[in-house]
């Protein structure tokens, strides 16, 4: 499950932008400067993933972040 989140998550590895026009997952471990994490939650666009992995963020239509994990899939 994808919830809504208004502030960086200490405690989650992946952050989801749930922008329609965007949806994909990063990973806050690997996280680079062009994923624009905070300009993600300004703009109200965050989720985590329940559990927090990538097979989750997959299973509920997110794509790979390019910088960050790679290989997207679109
Ligand atoms: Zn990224």
């Amino acid at each position: 499950m994808a919830t809504s989140v208004s502030s960086r998550p200490a405690n989650k590895r992946y952050l989801g932008n749930g922008s329609p026009t965007k949806k994909e997952v990063h990973d806050l471990q690997n996280e680079k400067t062009q994923c624009q994490i905070d300009e993600i939650i300004r703009a109200g666009h965050a989720v985590v993933f329940t559990p927090d992995t990538l097979t989750q963020a997959h299973a509920e239509g997110y794509d790979n972040g390019h910088y960050c994990i790679g290989n997207s899939r679109r």
